[in-house]
């Protein structure tokens, strides 16, 4: 550990930013968070975290919460969108628990964002400061705002996500690519179906679009649907963007009763643009790195972008614990490198939807474990 720690930024207080913070105070750093946002909302959607990012979230001691809060299954189905006839049965609970050494969870985002929030101090948080630009000085980087205020520090992280600033100042400006697709997406209480049975989780496959829907705790008192939607012309990635319930339903209404029947209950849904970038070439200068979305954004399909993000966490804080800051460009190389392979893999799978090539991955994605995976060799100091 560094004597006193070096001073590091975090741009974004998603579930990246906030796990980053979690990992490297552990290892004695000295962080805050810069978000651009004036406050968290617990807004419609849901989020499954499998075995690989729950080694992470255990160490930092959230596990007994996200048995309390969370959803855990036997079992997740994939259906035929329109026969309902399962084709494959991925088999959670006990099971995957025994067999990777933790357990998948489905829970509503906004709590599982809640209890990342609670891993560190109010204080280090610093809403409502979006970032225009970064400069690195001889000394460190200072970090300029959109209200005229600039901090200074050591070292700056960018999880600031698919449209990262950060990103843009390391890499030159290049927008994601749009993938033609919407996820329409919303949480409600089951008590609106009204006694009608949903499955604990089912992914149904149509021809060119799917819908997942799942409960988001224990109580199964709520439930969260998420579709990928071929629409080519809508772009807008906001958590106000309100989607047209008759668009979707009309979307569906060739797919099993079952599903219409949920989509027949929701009372509202929210509409969110699906983006995705290729591999980056790099995500490292001398004091600024990437992480979760900032670097590796992807399609929602294999449910792994904040999974990634928060191993991304783990072994960054591996390859900062106990750097002196003449060595921090060697340590950031040495975080890239131990992370792209993977990362690129997933981003690229993930982006094909196919059933049986997910299937495929499943054992090298839940059995990696960010705490003791080996690190990329070391680099030597430039
Ligand atoms: C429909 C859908 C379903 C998904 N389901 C799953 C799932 O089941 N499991 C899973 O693991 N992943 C899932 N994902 C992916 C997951 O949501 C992302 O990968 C994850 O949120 C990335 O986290 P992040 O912290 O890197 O970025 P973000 O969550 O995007 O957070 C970035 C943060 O940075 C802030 N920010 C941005 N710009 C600035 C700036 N200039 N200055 C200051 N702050 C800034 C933002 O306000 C935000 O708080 C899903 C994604 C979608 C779209």
């Amino acid at each position: 550990m560094t004597k006193g720690g070096l001073s590091i930024a975090i741009v974004g207080a998603g579930i990246g930013g906030l796990t980053a913070a979690a990992t490297l105070r552990r290892v004695g750093h000295d962080v805050r968070i810069y978000e651009q946002a004036r406050a968290f909302a617990r807004i419609g959607a849901g989020i499954q975290q499998g075995p690989n990012s729950v080694k992470v979230l255990r160490k930092l001691g959230l596990e007994p919460r996200l048995r309390e809060m969370a959803f855990r299954p036997d079992a997740a189905l994939n259906r035929q969108w329109d026969t309902g006839e399962v084709t494959w049965e991925r088999r959670l609970g006990d099971e995957v628990e025994r067999k990777y050494g933790a357990p998948y969870f489905y829970m509503h985002r906004g709590d599982l964002h809640a209890a990342l929030a609670d891993l560190v101090p109010d204080g280090i948080v610093c809403r409502n400061r979006k970032l225009t630009g970064l400069r690195e000085t001889k000394d460190g980087v200072t970090l300029a705002f959109a209200d005229g205020s600039r901090a200074d520090a050591d070292l700056v992280i960018g999880a600031d996500g698919v449209h990262s600033i950060v990103r843009e100042v390391l890499l030159g400006a290049e927008k994601p690519g749009f993938t033609g697709r919407v996820a329409y997406r919303t949480t409600f209480p089951a008590s609106l179906m009204e006694g009608a049975a949903i499955d604990d989780c089912a992914k149904w496959w149509g021809p060119d679009r799917h819908i997942v829907i799942y409960y988001v705790n224990p109580r199964r008192d709520e439930i969260y649907f998420v579709t990928s939607t071929p629409e080519p012309d809508f772009e807008v990635e906001s958590w106000s963007a309100k989607g047209d319930l008759g668009e979707l339903r009309a979307a569906y209404r060739d797919f099993h009763p079952k599903v219409q029947a949920v989509l027949a209950a929701c009372p509202e849904v929210h509409k969110w643009a699906l983006f995705e970038r290729e591999p980056l070439p790099r995500w490292s200068a001398e004091r600024i790195t990437l992480l979760g979305d900032a670097c590796h954004p992807m399609t929602p399909y294999m449910a792994q972008g904040a999974a990634t993000a928060i191993e991304d966490a783990a072994v960054l804080s591996r390859c900062l614990d106990g750097v002196e800051r003449d060595r921090m460009g060697a340590a950031l190389r040495r975080y890239e490198d131990s992370r792209k392979d993977r990362t690129a893999r997933i981003q690229l799978i993930s982006r094909l939807n196919d059933m049986e090539k997910i299937k495929a991955e499943i054992e090298s994605v839940y059995s990696y474990d960010a705490w003791s995976a080996p690190l990329a060799e070391a680099v030597a100091a430039s």
